[in-house]
């Protein structure tokens, strides 16, 4: 699949195939087993992609290796394929008003995400729901209970309660080894990331900036506004997208 995060631009994008295919030299493709010896049915193909953003629009090589046995068109059975792709830009965005240990694991599940690792993305994923809830003082045992222990708490509301059940469930299938012919696509992990995401800063992040826009109000409240309630001025922004 030519979807992928572009390694020179960070975005998230649908790559276009600029270039023939190039058939790798047969000495270099992968081995067969422990044999040294090149697998002569696993032919690499390589080709050169466009990032379609405006403000990178650089190229990107896209490579794998493509069964002989698989019928089809070279060029489709290749863009159908979880392509590997250089260069591959690492992201490892901070999450600071999260627990260290929660926000490395979140932390990292991105870094997977962005080399194109969906499975330990969703795995790690499923591991910070889990943590979230232990962090909140729910520490019964398995994940479902725990989900359902922090709505029952009001800490998620019913929408992050069933997200966070999709995180568990893909990373169930995963963790239990449950792995199966269909691969997760990266697709997935993006959406099932997000849902991770928005998991913490319903539970971490948003409390964390409300607190501190009020102790602002707060501060600014003697000789300001009659009731300090609404600390309107001073730049506080309630509308930052998440
Ligand atoms: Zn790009």
């Amino acid at each position: 699949m030519a979807s992928t995060v572009c390694g020179w631009c960070g975005d998230r994008t649908h790559m276009t195939m600029v270039t023939d295919l190039y058939q790798l030299p047969e000495g270099l493709w992968p081995t067969k087993g422990y044999s040294a010896t090149p697998d002569r049915d696993l032919p690499v193909w390589m080709a050169a992609f466009r990032c379609p953003n405006e403000n990178c629009q650089r190229l990107s090589i896209g490579w794998a290796p493509l069964h002989r046995a698989k019928m089809g068109p070279t060029k489709d059975l290749f863009l159908r394929e979880q392509l590997n792709w250089e260069p591959t830009q690492i992201r490892r965005p901070a999450f600071p008003d999260v627990p260290k240990e929660i926000a490395d694991t979140a932390s990292e599940a991105h870094a997977c995400l962005s080399i194109g690792a969906a499975r330990g993305a969703v795995a790690l994923a499923r591991a910070v729901v889990e943590a979230t809830a232990k962090a909140k003082g729910i520490t019964m045992h398995g994940i479902a209970p725990k989900i359902a222990a922090m709505r029952e708490q009001d800490i998620i509301s019913p929408l992050t309660e069933q997200t966070s059940h999709q995180i568990r469930k893909d990373g169930n299938s995963i963790a239990h080894g449950d792995i199966g012919e269909e691969l997760m696509s990266l697709d997935d992990a993006a959406a099932i990331l997000e849902f991770m995401d928005a998991l913490l800063d319903e539970v971490f992040q948003r409390p964390a900036k409300l607190t501190r826009l009020s102790e602002r109000g707060t501060q600014q409240a003697p000789g300001g506004s009659a009731d300090g309630a609404t600390p309107v001025q001073g730049g506080a922004d309630f509308s930052t997208p998440h």
